[in-house]
């Protein structure tokens, strides 16, 4: 989170909430047990201190348990919690003791189904016991004394409204952390770049986990003929046959373009422009956590618009660098990418020892050429004579396009005279015809890195030899020596 210079801090915010919550509940609810015990209902010791501290322990107990559970709270263990409410006992114990034994401390047994309602985590839950525990022991009391007993009855009551209310505030508290944490994790989703697709993806599924909010993640992608391969999980791979029984979920999610909930699983279809489609298997742990599909699909669509849309920008940057790389007519390196390589190669050979050999080609007689048959048939020829080429080199070598109807051959490991030799190669297989037949040649000038010059002499040496064939007559080749 980005919060650098900022005085207030979310957490700190949420920290703020939750002390003007217990205050503004629990103020009003601990002025009307002063008011019973003013009234005589109560008795002092026995219960405003005893329940108040009771209750502030039972609650904040439940509260921790309730983090640790959920996972997203590591330093809180379900063993404080549980501490927290050992030592809740002990101390009501002890007060009651030296206050002289009143037996009002049983009333808290009551508490003790809410607070394990809390526990579980679900407020529908708390609500219910809250009412079951109250009515029960509205019902007990009159079966037992054939009155109400308005004092136990309305202690029960404050106690449970309390650490029902303490609970509440420390859950909605929560969900307002949860809430800053998913958007958080979808601000940097939409923000973020891949540089590679659908590999880099590997790197954002923990941010995946945290606006799902889930455990567990894997992305798998799924090619047009449906097959399924692995890209990555967090926060670890998990083998595909794991992945493989979810098959026919992922087909359908794809299929209707929209996520689908399967148990304890959210299915997440990632249609993004780059092929092959990608689907996110989302996974909670237990059942606990089955998706409630109303609320979660919507982010997992979020999510799922998020990371096709990086996709999508991934592949137009990928395009884009491609563009900025590459001739256009002819698909080959353009002079950037010659320049580059004749660096690496250049260090290369200081390195190795190894002779390094440059080639500048140029077509022969070719704006007559143009001016016969047309600029459309000339670029036609230069495509016919890039692919010539390219296809008589071998993969370590490079050609490039320098300009217009020039071209540029880099041959690492190869002699003057084996570049002659390729050259010789190339004019074996006969002039490169255009589709109508019409035949061009090409004269080229071949030099040898001598160990020491520059790049930049290394071309024009080249250049000059490519002169001296043209000079001497076209259609062959000369090597410059020195
Ligand atoms: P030389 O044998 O001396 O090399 O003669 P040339 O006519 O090939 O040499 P020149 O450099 O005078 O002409 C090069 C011509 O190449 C000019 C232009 O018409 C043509 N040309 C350069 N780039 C392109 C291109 O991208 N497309 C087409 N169609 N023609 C091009
Ligand atoms: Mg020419
Ligand atoms: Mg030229």
């Amino acid at each position: 989170m980005h919060y650098k210079g900022r005085v207030v801090t979310p957490q700190m915010l949420a920290s703020m909430m939750r002390i003007i919550g217990v205050l503004y509940v629990a103020f009003p609810i601990y002025l009307a047990g002063i008011y019973f015990y003013r009234r005589g209902h109560i008795h002092w010791y026995t219960s405003v201190t005893e329940y108040s501290l009771l209750v502030i322990l039972f609650s904040m107990a439940a509260v921790d348990m309730r983090r640790a559970k959920s996972g997203h709270w590591e330093r809180f263990s379900p063993w404080f919690g549980f501490g927290q409410i050992c030592g809740g006992l002990a101390l009501a114990t002890v007060i009651n003791y030296t206050a002289g034994g009143d037996t009002t401390v049983y009333r808290l047994l009551p508490l003790l189904p809410a607070i394990a309602a809390a526990i579980m985590g679900d407020e529908i839950m708390i609500i219910t016991i809250w009412v079951l525990t109250v009515t029960a022991l509205g019902v007990v009391t009159y079966h037992q004394t054939h009155a109400v007993d308005t004092t136990g009855w309305l202690v029960a009551v404050w106690g449970v409204a309390m650490a029902g209310a303490l609970v509440s505030i420390h859950v909605v508290v929560d969900r307002f952390l949860e809430s800053i944490r998913v958007s958080d994790a979808l601000r940097t989703l939409a923000s973020g770049e891949l540089s590679e697709w659908p590999e880099g993806i590997r790197s954002l599924l923990p941010e995946v986990a945290k606006a799902l909010e889930v455990k567990q993640v894997e992305a798998v992608a799924v090619d047009r003929n449906g097959d399924v391969s692995l890209i990555g999980g967090w926060p670890e791979a998990t083998d595909l046959s794991c992945v493989a029984r979810r098959e026919d979920g992922m087909r359908r999610a794809l299929e209707r373009a929209h996520p689908l909930a399967q148990e304890d699983a959210i299915i997440v279809p990632v249609r993004s422009a780059a092929e092959p489609h990608m689907v996110l298997i989302a996974h909670r742990h237990r059942k606990e956590s089955y998706f409630n599909f109303e609320e979660e699909g919507t982010t997992a669509e979020t999510v799922a618009g998020l990371v096709a849309g990086m996709g999508d920008r991934a592949t137009l940057i990928l395009s884009l660098r491609h563009q900025a790389r590459s001739d256009p007519l002819t698909g080959l390196p353009n002079r950037r990418v010659l320049s580059e390589a004749l660096e690496i190669e250049v260090s290369r050979s200081r390195r190795t020892g190894n002779p390094l050999s440059v080639v500048m080609i140029d077509i022969d007689f070719f704006k007559p050429y143009n001016d016969k048959f047309g600029h459309q048939a000339g670029d036609e020829m230069l495509k016919a004579f890039a692919d010539r080429l390219s296809h008589r080199i071998r993969a370590s070598d490079m050609v490039a396009r320098y300009g217009g109807e020039e071209f540029c051959l880099v041959l690492p490991a190869t002699t003057a005279q084996g570049a002659v030799n390729v050259i010789d190669g190339i004019r074996r297989d006969g002039p490169v015809r255009d589709s109508q037949g019409n035949a061009v040649t090409f004269s080229a000038g071949v030099s040898q890195w001598d160990g020491l010059e520059s790049i930049r002499s290394l071309i024009a040496k080249s250049d000059q030899a490519l002169y001296a064939a043209k000079e001497a007559g076209r259609d062959c080749v000369i090597v410059q020596e020195g």
